[in-house]
Parts: C-alpha cells; sequence; structure tokens
C-alpha cells in the first residue's frame, strides 16, 4: 500500500472559511471583532515564529490581535495580575500565552489562571472537565487538530483499535478522550511502555496511530500495520531537516493516511486556537 497524504494546510483552509464566516455573523450582532491576548514573557526565538504566525491567521480572519510582551524579570504576582486584567476587560475574547515561561514562574498554575470563558488553549481545569464528560466549548488545539484531520479521511473511528503514543497533558491525555468519545478503542503508550519494550506491541496493532513525543525515529516504518491511518505530531530537528517521530519513508508503504512532518498537524494547530477565540467571543456575547 502506498499512503495518502493526510495534510494540515487545505484543511486549515477549509476550516479557515467557516471561521470567518462565524466572525462576520459575531461582528454584525455585536459591532465588534473578537479579540485575542497573546502573552509572551521575555525574548524566545521559538515564541516569536509561533506569535507572527498567530499574527497572521487572526488578520486572515478578521480576529484582532493584541500582543503583551512582559519584561523576563516580572514577578509572579505581577504576572497573575496581570492575567487577571485580561481576564476582566470586556475587549478580550481570549488569552494565550506562549511556553515556556521563566523558571520563577510555576506554568502549572497557568491554566487556572485564565478565565475558563476566555481559555484560547482549552486547558481551564473547567474546560477539561467539561472534555470529560464529552461537553468541551474549547478543545486543547493540537488534540482538536488530530481529530479534524482523521475526521477528513472519512473513516469511522467506532470500534477501531487506536493508539496514542505520548500522554502529555497538551496532546495524548485530551486526545486520549476525543477518541473514545468517538468510540475507538483506545491504548496511551507512554515513557513505562517504552521501558517494557511493549510499544512496539501495540503500534503493531493500531488502526490509528497518532505519535506525540518528540523523538526522531521513535516508531520504526515497519511497525506500521498495513491500512493504517498515521499521525506524527512530533517536531525533531535533525541535520537542520523538521522531521517527525516516525520514520516516513518506511511507514507510508505501509500507512493508507499518513501525515507529512512538516505540513501535517503543524497548519493546524493555529487555526484550532483561532477557533476557541471565535467561540470565546460568542460566549462572552
Ligand atoms: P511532552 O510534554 O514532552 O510529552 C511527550 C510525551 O511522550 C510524554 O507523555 C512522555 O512521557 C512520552 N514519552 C517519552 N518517551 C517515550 C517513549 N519512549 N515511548 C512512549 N512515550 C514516551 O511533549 P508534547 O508537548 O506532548 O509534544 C510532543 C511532540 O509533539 C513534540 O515533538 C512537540 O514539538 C510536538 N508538538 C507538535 C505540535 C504541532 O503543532 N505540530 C504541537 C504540540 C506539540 P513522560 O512524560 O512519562 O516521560
Amino acid at each position: 500500500m502506498s499512503a495518502k497524504l493526510l495534510e494540515g494546510k487545505p484543511l486549515a483552509l477549509k476550516i479557515k472559511e467557516e471561521i470567518k464566516k462565524e466572525v462576520a455573523q459575531l461582528k454584525a450582532k455585536s459591532g465588534q471583532r473578537p479579540v485575542l491576548a497573546g502573552v509572551q514573557i521575555g525574548d524566545n526565538p521559538a515564541a516569536e515564529v509561533y506569535f507572527k504566525s498567530q499574527i497572521k491567521c487572526a488578520a486572515e480572519l478578521d480576529i484582532e490581535y493584541r500582543h503583551h510582551k512582559l519584561s523576563q524579570e516580572i514577578p509572579q504576582d505581577k504576572f497573575f495580575s496581570f492575567l487577571d486584567s485580561l481576564n476582566s476587560d470586556k475587549d478580550t475574547s481570549a488569552v494565550f500565552i506562549q511556553m515556556p515561561l521563566p523558571g520563577h514562574i510555576d506554568s502549572r498554575l497557568i491554566p487556572r489562571h485564565i478565565s475558563p470563558f476566555k481559555d484560547a488553549e482549552g486547558m481551564h481545569p473547567e474546560n477539561l472537565g467539561k472534555l470529560f464528560f464529552g461537553r468541551a466549548k474549547f478543545i486543547p488545539c493540537t488534540a482538536n487538530s488530530v481529530m479534524e484531520l482523521l475526521r477528513s479521511t472519512g473513516v469511522n473511528l467506532r470500534g477501531k483499535e487506536a493508539v496514542v503514543v505520548g500522554h502529555s497533558e497538551i496532546v495524548g491525555k485530551p486526545l486520549s478522550l476525543l477518541l473514545l468519545e468517538q468510540f475507538a478503542t483506545t491504548t496511551v503508550c507512554h515513557i513505562a511502555t517504552g521501558e517494557r519494550g511493549l510499544t512496539q506491541e501495540h503500534i503493531k496493532r493500531a488502526e490509528v496511530l497518532v505519535v506525540a513525543v518528540g523523538r526522531a525515529g521513535l516508531v520504526k516504518g515497519e511497525w506500521i500495520k498495513e491500512g493504517a491511518i498515521v499521525v506524527d505530531v512530533g517536531i525533531n530537528r535533525v541535520n537542520e531537516r523538521i522531521v517527525g517521530d516516525i520514520e516516513f519513508e518506511e511507514a507510508s508503504k505501509r500507512a493508507s493516511w499518513i501525515t507529512p512532518v512538516p505540513g501535517g498537524v503543524g497548519p493546524l494547530t493555529v487555526t484550532m486556537l483561532m477557533r476557541n477565540v471565535v467561540e470565546a467571543a460568542k460566549l462572552q456575547l
């Protein structure tokens, strides 16, 4: 089998058209555009790239972007007060905070310092609780991008053997809930699965495989089940090239669908962020 490419860009374009319509409706009702506050602490070249893509995407969708760059030395309590001011600012629809934060700020506390109604990344405990119950308004962006890609194949996930490799809060864990919601039989592999040498065994029976670890070549192409749908979330820089976690060439001979890296999940995540911004603006209206 030779896999079809599961590309993020065309899908992102389609979703952006839907978002544009929603923004136009919101503007007609409220006279205002949705506003996303993007918060950065200190300088970070990787963050600059991400902000640029957010600013570009927001402009395309007629969403106002307010970029707040704070000093690297801002004390934690001052930072949280700043977030409170965004939470109570009636013009701000949603808030995004760029990670990583300087060491003196406890990043585990961040999600609960953003209003659950302005939660662009869907990481507030209240929103994660709603995700658990299948009633989420805001879905974590990367996990949501993976689900959009899977949906675009037209394959019904019900009863499918789905394997997620990686159990981070932002990708693997929310994704496992979203797959369960679609009645996929979902297995989550993590570091301890790897320690026991069992990851390969799980992957070999996966009809749907999503890998989000951040280790180039972690998944061998020969492990992929014939006909599987394969989504590689990983981003790794190897010899000046960006690659995923899966051996692409070999895997694409066996999969039915496979995401390229770059060009798969990546182009969708900012669009999913903007979808959450519009959702927030609707809630506030
Ligand atoms: P992360 O927080 O570092 O999580 C990685 C996960 O992989 C952890 O759950 C870790 O388990 C697990 N893991 C580590 N070694 C493993 C192994 N040998 N076998 C199985 N699981 C293993 O990273 P993340 O934020 O989820 O991101 C994962 C990758 O996706 C990164 O490359 C990141 O750059 C990429 N990413 C891409 C996008 C995009 O838009 N395309 C968005 C987000 C992330 P423990 O915690 O137990 O060690």
